[in-house]
């Protein structure tokens, strides 16, 4: 039993992942991300699909990140019936995410119009937050290990990739042939996620290749972290780490958790300064897989919640040292974009990113070291410390999926290199060519292929 297989995102980039899958007479969605990052990267949001959304029998997610789930409000909106399969964890991030998303995607349009910098009139929200919570109702989830059949031929099930709480890697069993969807691979021995799952057998596999031409720095993160601390207070400075809200703001209060138990940093006060990574800290306590309950409880205690706007504009106004976890984690919107417009142009100060920054983002220019960067229509010098704790990474590095893919026992018919920007896929695709002897493809956008 053959089946088509159309990459309408997640390939030359690292965001908008969606794989169309026509078999067995129907039609399905892998992933259904937003584009991020370059202006011309976000237009394809506005191209309409090749199929209608009607047409479209279920989603299958493989994880939560708005790279893979922050289509599904506008499909939903343009008449998409069918269920989204995921896992618990995935759905319960999702309930967070999307209706974030929706909410951001209107103010973006609000605050264009308001102040005439958009060249659209009136700027329209790709969908709103009213979208975004609709899209809800559609969730459908099923646990990792199960089967879960979606036609007479076809049957899907999830295996923990690790990344974050409830990502999966999704095998999917049509007749005799097995197509793996990596999703976004987790590292092995992370401090708070669990190893991604060994798989043995593929005909046809998909692999993430975000770090693909990378390795992650060797190094501990709560010693480059204690350092960029001890550092920054040392100066009369503010840390502030825009970060991802779900699973690496609560892995960076692990590591602050740990780095304060052992009297590694200051006293200082540590404030989560994000609605969206608050919420995320209670599904921790009820998902995190690899620490204690107590252990769970004392992360998320170590750092003050703000909830409201005005508790987050006064912790600008207090000069004194502090560590603030602000969303988004590359800057690209949040509430960190108002704690960089202060914070940034004073030397004493440092912005410290925590993880891969996809180019065209604020997080990619201040990582290469920009001067200034654009905030709502303005510029803003950068004179704080930059630095990026890279090996907080969620995702595996080159080494780290050449192990992972190992696990197989015999080589896949093909292997496709996604999720990756252009030289991170070609860079993984050399490695496995030469070290595996697999035969790999780079798709493009839009590439159609037969799995037979
Ligand atoms: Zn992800």
């Amino acid at each position: 039993m053959g089946l088509k297989l159309t990459f309408l995102g997640g390939v030359g980039t690292v965001t908008g992942s969606k794989y169309l899958v026509e078999a067995d007479g129907r039609c399905f969605f892998v992933d259904c991300g937003l584009f991020q990052g370059f202006k011309q990267l976000r237009l394809r949001n506005w191209v309409p699909l090749p199929v209608d959304p009607k047409s479209i029998d279920a989603v299958i997610l493989t994880h939560a990140h708005l790279d893979h789930s922050g289509y599904l409000p506008l499909l939903v909106k343009e008449g998409f019936r069918g269920p989204i399969i995921c896992t618990p964890a995935t759905r319960d991030l999702c309930a967070i995410l999307l209706p974030d998303s929706g909410h951001l995607q209107e103010k973006d349009a609000e605050f264009a119009n308001r102040h005439g910098f958009s060249k659209h009139h009136p700027a329209l929200p790709l969908y709103t937050l009213k979208d975004a919570e609709a899209s809800l109702a559609r969730f459908a989830p099923i646990a990792f290990d199960q089967d879960k059949q979606l036609s007479a031929q076809l049957r899907v099930r999830f295996l923990p990739a690790g990344h974050i709480l409830g990502a999966a890697i999704i095998e999917m069993t049509c007749g005799d042939t097995k197509v793996v969807f990596s999703g976004d691979l987790g590292r092995p021995n992370s401090a708070t996620m669990v190893d991604p799952t060994p798989v043995q057998h593929a005909d046809y596999l998909l692999i993430e290749s975000t770090y693909g031409n990378r390795k992650h720095e060797a190094r501990d993160p709560e010693d480059m972290l204690a350092e960029i601390v001890n550092r920054t207070a040392g100066r009369g400075g503010t840390v502030l780490i825009p970060s991802f809200a779900v699973g690496r703001a609560q892995s960076l209060m692990y590591h602050l958790y740990r780095l304060k138990q052992a009297r590694r940093i200051p006293g200082i006060p540590i404030f989560l300064d994000s609605p969206m990574a608050i919420d995320a800290s209670d599904l921790f306590c009820k998902y995190e897989q690899k620490l204690s309950a107590a252990e769970c409880r004392a992360t998320c205690a170590v750092a003050r919640y703000v909830n409201d706007v005005e508790g987050s504009k006064a912790l600008d106004r207090d000069p004194t040292p502090k560590i603030i976890i602000s969303a988004s984690g590359m800057a690209t919107g949040g509430r960190v974009l108002h704690h960089l417009k202060l914070l940034a142009p004073d030397a004493r100060n440092t912005i410290l990113f925590a993880g891969f920054q996809a180019g065209g983002t604020r997080g990619d220019a201040m990582t290469r070291g920009a001067e200034s960067v654009k905030i709502h229509g303005s510029y803003v010098p950068i004179r704080a410390e930059v630095a990026n704790l890279h090996m907080l990474s969620a995702h595996a590095d080159a080494d780290e999926i050449l192990a992972w893919l190992r696990n197989l026992r015999t080589p896949p018919k093909k292997t496709f290199i996604t999720h990756g920007e252009p030289d991170a896929a070609d860079g993984l695709r050399h490695r496995i060519e030469e070290e595996l002897g697999w035969h790999c493809v780079v798709p493009e956008y839009r590439d159609t292929v037969e799995l037979t």
